[in-house]
């Protein structure tokens, strides 16, 4: 299966879909990644706060490398640095630890991950990854982000159905009739129309998936183009309707990984 690219304001060419991995617990990932990489992604989604980017790297061992099928310059690999490193001397660290896990020398895309300590940047960002999908289409955003030359990555880009706070009862984006119209009328389902039209707005999307039908269907985009007058009807389906809150309890336990934050509070 061939794969369409952004081209990032870097030169990089980033594939525009490729496998989200954050819910998919250490057991199922591997099997996860393999199959993606077996059914032609070339773009992995992954972050230290996900804590399965081991079980990521062996899959990678298991494909990429000398003697493999795949060379690691085919693949595009993401990470991000947790809440918890953001102080200067803690990045690298950070990082490395991310390199390790994963078996690779490099990355090709290093995110902040919730960029909340507000330092003033001094260099543009390459990738702002934002939630988006038709019930938080993010028109503005994209329009601000495109005249500046930041590409978009969407995620939870079908709606993040298996999002542990989903309260029964809630609209579900891939349930709703009107997308599942759609998808009737192309003899696609509802993930491939949504998909779709993330890759038409130009956007980035990193669906997630641990079941192999599923990960080869989500790559399956290209064979088919959804009218203009379609990609409006789904943008009008947009309810500003944001499902990834991060929380804080103030008796949860914070996860102290930071060198910085340890001194602080540890001593
Ligand atoms: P998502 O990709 O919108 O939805 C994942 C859910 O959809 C899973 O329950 C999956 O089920 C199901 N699914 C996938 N393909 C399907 C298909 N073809 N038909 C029916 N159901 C399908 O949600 P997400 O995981 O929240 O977002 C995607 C990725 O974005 C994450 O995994 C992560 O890599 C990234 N992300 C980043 C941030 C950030 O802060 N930067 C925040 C959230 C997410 P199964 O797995 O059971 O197949």
């Amino acid at each position: 299966m061939s794969c369409t690219y952004v081209t990032l304001s870097t030169g990089q060419m980033i594939p525009s879909v490729g496998l989200g991995t954050w819910k998919s617990v250490p057991a199922q990932v591997k099997q996860a990644v393999l199959a993606a990489l077996d059914n032609g992604y070339r773009h992995i989604d992954c972050a230290a706060a996900y804590s399965n980017e081991e079980n990521v790297g062996e899959a990678l061992r298991e494909r990429v490398g000398p003697g493999k099928s795949l060379k690691r310059e085919e693949l595009f690999l993401t990470s991000k640095l947790w809440n918890t490193e953001h102080h200067p001397d803690d990045v690298e660290a950070a990082c490395r630890r991310s390199l390790t896990h994963l078996g690779v020398s490099y990355l090709d895309l290093y995110l902040m991950h919730w960029p909340m300590a507000f330092d003033i940047a001094r260099h543009k960002p390459v990738v702002n990854q934002v939630e988006c999908h038709p019930f938080l289409a993010q028109q503005q955003l994209l329009t601000h982000c495109r005249d500046r030359g930041v590409a978009v990555a969407a995620y939870s880009p079908l709606g993040s159905p298996d999002r542990p706070w989903a309260s029964p009862g809630e609209p579900v984006l891939m349930g709703d009739p009107r997308i599942k119209e759609i998808a009737r009328q192309y003899g696609k389902t509802a993930a491939q129309v949504i998909i779709r039209w993330h890759v038409q707005r130009g956007i980035i999307c990193i669906p997630k998936s641990i079941t192999p039908s599923r990960i080869q269907q989500n790559l399956q985009v290209l064979d088919f183009q959804l009218t203009d007058e379609d990609m409006k009807l789904i943008e009008s389906f947009n309810r500003n309707e944001r499902l990834i809150i991060p929380t804080v309890e103030a008796s949860a336990t914070i996860f102290l990984t930071s060198n910085t934050l340890k001194k602080k509070y540890l001593q």
